[in-house]
């Protein structure tokens, strides 16, 4: 499987350059509060994985009408759910080997709520759905049947994700059913999605249809807490992008907020990140994880295995593509 060409438009040379000088430039007059007399708080603020623009943008609109952070991720992230040009996430995503398209979401809020579906069969908008779970049931994962069953408890709509792209892709992929899932780096990929709202509380989203002709079952990263998306409203945020298996073992997004925690800057704590993991895999590098990170002041950061991962930022500075720094360099 190679379900993303990842090193095809890597962005060799100026990986990082832009990642922080968005937020680090912006004049202290336009920003508002502080950290007991430290650095001024950037906010509303809105970050996601990869060159999702029209997500951020909506996420954006949110939080700039005073909307909460948790509105602003869920209705940010559900763009590209609903994108079927976009084929790893949501609607359109590419199916499982088994010619299913199964969806994994979850999503977090400022008191450390939070829900995920798992491995979902027929529902559009997974986010939507984790959030249910989150506020309308005792638990905090649903998986499978029981959380498509769940869904049209709630009113979601059964919606046929196959479209005929994909299909036709999966056919093709049948005929050498080559099952390899390693690096990719189009500008399609997981949306993880945080936001500090006006309030300066901060929520987090992240879906995704996961590997391409997966093993039916197989669930990755993203709608694991701790793994794919973590919050903590004192600390910041942090989400991930990439092969799923590989930040579960690192436990990655948790391990951010962690680090930053302990004084970490977001940029230092997603390179950390990293490093883990590469500390995992010391013969084995050919694949990808991204990560992003938004600390309590409005600072991001992101950091990456192969060039070509980016991440966007939205804030009153205005909005950007930030190539992400990465561990291989070229
Ligand atoms: N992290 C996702 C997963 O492992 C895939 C991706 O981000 O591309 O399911």
């Amino acid at each position: 499987m190679q379900r993303r060409n990842f090193l095809k438009n890597s962005t060799k040379g100026t990986a990082g350059l832009l990642a922080t000088p968005l937020l680090a430039s912006c004049s202290d007059s336009k920003k508002e509060k502080t950290i007991a007399g430290e650095q001024p708080i950037l906010k509303p603020i809105v970050i996601c994985t990869w060159d999702f623009h029209n997500a951020s943008a909506k996420a954006w609109e949110v939080l700039e009408k005073g909307g909460n952070a948790l509105d602003a991720v869920e209705q940010g992230v559900m763009i590209e759910e609903a994108d079927t040009e976009n084929q790893t996430v949501g609607f359109g995503g590419r199916p499982d080997r088994d010619g299913k398209v199964t969806l994994d979401a979850c999503i977090m809020d400022k008191d450390g709520n939070c829900g995920a579906v798992l491995c979902m069969q027929n529902i559009a908008h997974p986010i939507s759905v984790a959030r249910k779970v989150m506020e309308e049931t005792p638990h905090v994962m649903l998986a499978g049947k029981g959380a498509e069953q769940f869904a049209y408890e709630q009113g979601f709509v059964k919606t046929n994700l196959l479209t005929e792209k994909s299909k036709k892709e999966w056919v093709e992929w049948q005929k050498t059913s080559q099952y390899e899932p390693i690096i990719n780096i189009e500008n399609h990929d997981t949306i993880g999605m945080l936001a500090i709202d006006a309030n300066g509380d901060i929520s987090g989203a992240c879906t995704t249809s996961g590997m391409a002709y997966k093993m039916s079952g197989r669930v990755g990263d993203s709608p694991i807490i701790g793994a794919g998306l973590f919050v903590d409203n004192e600390v910041g945020g942090a989400t991930a992008t990439g092969v799923g298996e590989e930040v579960v073992r690192t436990v990655g997004s948790f391990l951010i907020v962690e680090l930053m925690r302990q004084g970490k800057s977001p940029q230092e704590a997603c390179k950390e990140g990293v490093k883990r993991i590469i500390a995992k895999n010391k013969d084995k590098q050919d694949f990808q994880i991204g990560f992003i990170a938004i600390n309590k002041k409005g600072e991001t950061g992101g950091y990456c295995i192969q060039p070509g991962f980016t991440y966007r930022t939205y804030s009153k500075e205005g909005h950007a593509n930030n190539p992400s720094d990465s561990f291989i360099k070229t």
